[in-house]
């Protein structure tokens, strides 16, 4: 597959009659199609007084117009997709921080997004979407401010995109991913999965965040293949989107993979998809058991990969069958270089656990305004992903936690990784998450909570029982709790760090 260095590059990869984004109940939008949408729409944010390198906020509802939106209007300025469920301080906040010059929000939208740019001077531009537009096709509606002194096309080191990471770990930073880094991304992903003209992807991964921009949207288009925009993720519509979109294949992250098998089995009818070539998982790290069940459900692969903000998503995967997979393994490195580095610096040998470090064309160059987190970052050209992990003579990489996320019992580090493991092993378990609490003598003690499989019972002392024979005693958790539900971010990750306040457990 080619490499491409800009966004206008990577439309032009696939055939001008072939489709590129499609819709539930709505016509497919071509290449061509798509490629006449971003000639317009950089035409016209020019007009609105928008050029190169001025950042675009961008607050939509998940669909085929935030894909559309996102890619055309990055052709020509920088993006900036933020989470529609913000409520006005949240937006006043990146608004501000991000230096928006212009909000795009669908035609008569109340979002508390309007109101906030109203205040603080963003322009809005009204996207509109015309009777009977194909899938994604837009009009953008705005008052002129003068004409731009940046007109034109994206250059390759412009700034495509720019996104927060999910806050897991601290307040979420801001980075910035240039044409190059987000096109060096999709590729790789594109060429991991062996993606063609005949590939369509079902998206229902939230496009305000990397995972469903670069793995689903970017990396089909790169390929030349199609993604089906669906609203988002929900449980209780997956089934019908896939046996209406007939996708090859799907990404999520490892939450809305468990809501999908629990749902499974009542919707017999349509597993075991004809259609599925692969499914994929990334973002947060996928029990082996619920990639076991995932594989027999549909009756084909699960492929795990290693993403981040920073890198534009993707560094690493499992390769597709008959190439070998590594249980446990989030793959090999798939595009930049992957190493593991010790605290001082030093490059590690195979087999040594250290922090896992990349470089490559797909990498941030930066944080946005924030100097200590990039001193903390970069070392000998090297960025450090805060991820603790190992590598294998073979290059397989495995996560072994995140560096943050460790709990420190006086002094004895643990993995929460490896209690969620041992605990995930007992058959009433569905999902778990370990935690540090807080310790008065030992400064951070181990808890966890774990929600029971649909009608199946257990108690805290039994589940401690049952981690004690496997875990040596200062890892078992002091304390677990029982719940309906875990708390997730708005990626749909667990956050271990907090967790313990968010549920009382202090
Ligand atoms: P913050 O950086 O703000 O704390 P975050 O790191 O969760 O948030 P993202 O960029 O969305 O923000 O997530 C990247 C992180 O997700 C990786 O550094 C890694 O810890 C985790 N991750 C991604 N894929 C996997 C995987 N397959 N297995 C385990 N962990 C994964
Ligand atoms: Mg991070």
């Amino acid at each position: 597959m080619p490499a491409t260095r800009s966004l206008t590059e990577l439309l032009e990869q696939g055939r001008v009659d072939a489709p590129a984004i499609s819709a539930p109940d709505r016509s497919d939008l071509t290449y061509g199609d798509l490629q006449k949408l971003a000639r317009n729409t950089v035409t016209r944010l020019n007009e609105l007084g928008i050029g190169r390198q001025d950042r675009v906020a961008i607050v939509l509802p998940n669909g085929p117009e935030m894909a559309s939106a996102f890619i055309t209007i990055a052709c020509g300025a920088t993006t900036a997709p933020l989470n529609p469920d913000y409520k006005a301080d949240e937006f006043e906040f990146y608004l501000k921080d991000l230096s928006a010059k212009a909000l795009v929000v669908l035609d008569g939208s109340d979002s508390a997004a309007v109101a906030v740019a109203k205040k603080i001077g963003v322009s809005i531009l009204e996207l509109h979407v015309p009777e009977g537009a194909a899938a994604g096709e837009f009009e953008l509606k705005g008052s002129t401010r003068g004409s731009t002194r940046n007109p034109g096309t994206a250059e390759p080191e412009d700034i495509a995109l720019i996104l927060h990471t999910s806050g897991t770990t601290s307040r979420p930073k801001i980075v910035p991913l240039s044409h190059i880094n987000v096109c060096a991304s999709a590729r790789n992903i594109a060429e991991s999965l062996d993606l063609g003209a005949a590939d369509k992807c079902l998206n229902v991964m939230p496009l305000f965040h990397i995972h469903g921009l670069i793995a689903a949207v970017l990396s089909s288009l790169h390929a030349g293949a199609s993604v089906n925009c669906t609203p988002g993720f929900n449980a209780l519509k997956f089934f019908a989107h896939m046996d209406e979109a007939a996708p090859s294949w799907y990404t999520a992250v490892p939450t809305m993979h468990q809501a999908i098998l629990a749902r499974g089995p009542r919707n017999a009818d349509s597993i075991k998809n004809a259609h599925l070539r692969f499914t994929r998982s990334s973002s947060a790290s996928l029990p082996p058991q619920v990639m076991k069940s995932l594989e027999e459900m549909w009756g084909c692969p699960v492929v795990e990969a290693y993403g981040m903000t920073e890198a534009a998503h993707q560094m690493a995967a499992n390769p597709l069958p008959p190439a070998k997979r590594v249980p446990g393994s989030v793959g090999i490195a798939s595009g930049p270089e992957v190493g593991i580095m010790s605290e001082d610096g030093t490059l590690l040998n195979a087999g040594e656990t250290g922090e896992i470090v990349i470089r490559g064309d797909n990498v941030t160059n930066g944080y946005e305004n924030n100097p200590s987190a990039n001193a903390e970052a970069y070392t000998n050209g090297w960025f450090r992903t805060g991820d603790q992990g190992i590598v294998t003579e073979e290059g397989y990489i495995s996560i072994t936690g995140r560096l943050k996320e460790i709990i420190n019992r006086g002094g004895e580090k643990i993995s929460p990784r490896e209690v969620d493991e041992i605990l995930m092993n007992h058959p009433a378990v569905e999902q778990v998450v370990t935690f540090a609490i807080p310790h008065d003598k030992l400064g951070e003690d181990v808890g966890a909570a774990v929600v029971l499989r649909d009608g199946q019972g257990s108690t805290e002392a039994e589940l401690r029982d049952f981690a004690a024979k496997s875990l040596a005693a200062f890892k078992v958790p002091r304390k677990i709790k029982l719940l309906d539900e875990i708390p997730k971010g708005a990626t749909g990750k667990l956050q271990r760090i907090g967790m313990a306040e968010k549920l009382g457990m202090i």
